[in-house]
């Protein structure tokens, strides 16, 4: 089985797996971690599958990047965090668990406890209305 077939974020991409989606260009996509470290959890991957900052492409690891920073400023518009963490993990020993590159970006408080992974799944329709809000601030 190839990588694809297996990975959960290339079935978010192909459509086949749902996902609160933020928006999408043509080789990027942001949508709401399933299990949120805080409110707003957010995910900026590259359409196409590659595993790692190590075998990431020229053609689009700039425009995940760029569409990072934009979703981020639409989130610090909608949700006004006091802090946002970006960050992006490479191999297991890192703490990664999905093997398709991602980058995060997690709203902070001040004085709330630091995590990446969420413990629990968050509501469908509570990440759809985020992300429809999170959406509606995007320039
Ligand atoms: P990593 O540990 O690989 O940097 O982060 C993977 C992230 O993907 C985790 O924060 C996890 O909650 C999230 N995640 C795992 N499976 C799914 C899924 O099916 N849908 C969404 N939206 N997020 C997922
Ligand atoms: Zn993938």
């Amino acid at each position: 089985m190839s990588p694809e077939t297996a990975c959960i974020f290339c079935h978010i991409v192909a459509g086949r797996a749902p996902a609160a989606k933020i928006v999408e260009t043509e080789h990027a996509l942001a949508f709401l971690d399933l299990f949120p470290s805080t409110d707003g959890h957010t995910l900026v991957i590259p359409k196409r599958h590659y595993e790692n900052l190590f075998e990431a492409d020229e053609e689009t690891l700039p425009e995940v990047h760029l569409l990072a920073r934009r979703v981020a400023r639409a989130m610090r518009q909608a949700l006004a965090p006091d802090g946002m963490m970006a960050l992006q993990l490479n191999g297991a020993a890192a703490g990664q668990t999905v093997f398709h590159y991602h980058t995060h970006l997690i709203p902070r408080r001040a004085g709330s406890e630091l995590r990446i992974h969420g413990r629990e799944q968050a509501d469908p329709a509570h990440l759809a209305a985020l992300a429809a809000r999170i959406g509606a601030e995007l320039e």
